[in-house]
């Protein structure tokens, strides 16, 4: 007889976990409380991001996601564009740390060319060429537009796997392979709960015991005047090498994440790095700063994204840009450096959650790898 599965949370992490069920032969539904989901997955740059992953099993579910992305992307018709990265250096110890990233990134056999400032001028021409001392191109890297993309993957999965959407449901309870609605009591052989920020709400006491805490990054939208304007690739400034993992091989980085401490601690008090991509609209998503605890402030701070445009236009040219929007996001983030977790909180109930900053990215591969240990 097939079994049947319920997920909580049709984010990212929700879709993944009822794709891996659904390969694995259960008849999935899916609960989301909101009409659509509006959570941490439609409101990120949509980066996919085999470069901010470690050598090894983190680097390969990356890869192994890109390709889902990529097969589906193809087949639904959303915009799946593989612009690579391109990490700018201005000063010394950027440009040391690039180069030894280049040298690290070249033996484990990733796709990375070093480029110039010369070579870099001559490609990507929205790059700022005062004070740039060359680059790190990496061609892995690509970008959806996660407001279009998320809508169209549960549709996607409904049409080809027969995964069934409840929308504007919350979940109140689980338990004993329960699932509670306002209205219904549902029963499934397995549930897995993927509500993202809010993992407190539903077993509020077990949380309280795990390594995991939440993350708001504030973020931009900006349209350039100029309708031929292409960056080209996804931006990073320097910033971003003291933020991924892999760039920790880097022997550098160090001196460079003192360098930032003495020079600009106030980019490293909120937590902010610059990133720019690009999507099939030519829409520029902005951002972004972390900010780290249990309760946020619902407010923006204006002040955080004006240290994000003023480090950003240091390297890239933004004289046509208007804002179109600001936002802010949430994600839950483990605390004790893991990449996700996938507990059983329960015979049969499992939560997923934590990906941090790396949803996108790890969601899909992490999901069947996840799915494959029950
Ligand atoms: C600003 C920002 C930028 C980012 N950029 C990137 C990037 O470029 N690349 C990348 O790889 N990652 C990025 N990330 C990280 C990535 O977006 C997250 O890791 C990922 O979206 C988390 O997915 P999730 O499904 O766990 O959470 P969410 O997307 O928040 O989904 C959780 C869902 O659960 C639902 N839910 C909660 N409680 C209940 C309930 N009781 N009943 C029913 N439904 C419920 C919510 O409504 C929500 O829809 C970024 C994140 C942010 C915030």
């Amino acid at each position: 007889m097939t079994k049947n599965a319920i997920v909580v949370g049709a984010g990212i992490a929700g879709l993944a976990i009822a794709r891996a069920l659904s390969l694995k032969g259960y008849q999935v539904d899916v609960f989301e409380r909101s009409e659509r989901a509006v959570g941490a997955s439609i409101r990120n740059f949509g980066m996919i991001w085999p470069i901010g992953q470690a050598a090894g099993i983190q680097y390969e579910l990356a890869m192994r996601s890109k390709g889902i992305w990529q097969e589906i992307a193809k087949k639904v018709g959303f915009g799946y564009n593989q612009t690579g990265s391109l990490h700018v250096a201005y000063n010394n110890e950027e440009w040391e740390v690039i180069q030894e990233l280049y040298e690290s990134f070249i033996s484990e056999g990733r796709i990375v060319e070093l480029l110039s400032k010369e070579l870099v001028i001559n490609k990507f021409p929205e790059i700022k060429s005062k004070n740039l001392f060359g680059a790190l191109y990496s061609g892995t890297e690509a970008i959806i537009n996660p407001r279009l993309a998320i809508p169209l993957m549960a549709s996607y999965l409904n049409e080809s796997l027969n995964i069934q959407f409840k929308f504007g449901k919350s979940i109140l309870h689980v338990e004993n392979n329960l699932v509670f609605t306002t209205d219904k009591i549902h029963q499934a052989d397995l549930i897995v709960i993927c509500n993202g920020a809010d993992f407190e709400t539903l077993y509020p006491s077990i949380f309280q015991l795990q390594p995991i805490t939440k993350c708001k990054l504030q973020m931009m939208r900006f349209k350039s005047r100029d309708a031929n304007y292409d960056i080209g690739t996804s931006l990073c400034g320097g910033l971003s090498l003291i933020h991924y993992d892999s760039f920790k091989v880097a022997p550098s980085l160090q001196k460079l994440t003192e360098k930032y401490q003495q020079e600009m601690p106030e980019y490293l008090s909120h937590g902010i790095h610059v990133m720019v991509s690009q999507n099939e609209l030519g829409e520029l998503t902005v951002g972004d700063s972390h900010l780290y605890g249990l309760t946020h402030d619902p407010f923006d701070q204006a002040e955080i994204n004006m240290l994000i445009l003023k480090y950003l236009q240091n390297f890239c040219s933004t004289k046509s840009w208007d804002l179109l929007q600001s936002w802010n996001g949430i994600y839950g983030k483990l605390t004790n450096g893991a990449s996700h977790m996938f507990m059983e909180v329960e015979k049969n109930v499992f939560v997923f959650n934590g990906l941090g900053s790396s949803g996108m990215t790890l969601s899909f591969a992490t999901a069947e790898n996840v799915i494959d240990t029950i």
